[in-house]
């Protein structure tokens, strides 16, 4: 068992991944009155996130994040008590002012991610979410104090558990960012 941690849910081995997955309610953190945010479709690009932004367990180095269309979240119980935690970010997180879990964080400015939201689906109730791909700025971990002498056990630990390391996100991504950029500047057909 090595001893680089990297998320609870990644840890310990995650269900598998069930095909027919179609969505389900997030639920924050709170005993009472908990925020609950239904995902009316299944989730697309989980990964394992290393940025200072994400929203992540107690303990955890890294964040599990997913996407999913802006058009399919609604929030549906104690939507009062979100709030978004940077305005001026590009990812609009709307988290629960009570125990700080991050509930979604939907693109609304022009940008390749825009109509989609960003979700943690560990706070799924249901089980049965596709498990991470990949490792998304695993290099930034750094930035939340994690020491850098130790970022080869960080990066071999998570290409055994699968997810390759990327200090940006994962090749397909950049490639459907670069994509967009291109055909917006008009130098490949839209
Ligand atoms: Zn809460
Ligand atoms: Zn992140």
């Amino acid at each position: 068992m090595s001893t680089v941690t990297i998320h609870p849910t990644v840890d310990s081995g995650y269900r598998a991944t069930d095909a027919s997955f179609a969505g389900g309610t997030l639920v924050c953190n709170c005993t009472t009155n908990a925020v609950k945010v239904k995902v009316k479709g299944d989730i697309a690009h989980n990964h394992a996130c290393g940025c200072t932004k994400c929203w992540k367990p107690e303990g955890a180095v890294f964040s599990v994040v997913a996407v999913a269309p802006s058009s399919e979240i609604e929030v549906i119980e104690n939507g009062n008590k979100l709030a978004v935690v940077d305005p001026s970010a590009l990812i609009q997180r709307h988290a629960c002012k009570e125990c700080g879990v991050h509930m979604y964080g939907p693109v609304e400015r022009e940008h390749p991610f825009q109509g989609l939201s960003f979700i943690h689906p560990e706070r799924f109730q249901e089980r049965g979410w596709a498990a991470p791909g990949f490792a998304a700025f695993v290099s930034s971990i750094i930035e939340s104090g994690y020491e850098p002498s130790k970022m080869e056990g960080v990066r071999s630990r998570l290409k055994e558990l699968g997810l390759e390391p990327y200090d940006c996100l994962s090749p397909a991504l950049m490639d459907y960012m670069a994509t967009w950029t291109a055909k917006k500047n008009g130098v490949l057909a839209a």
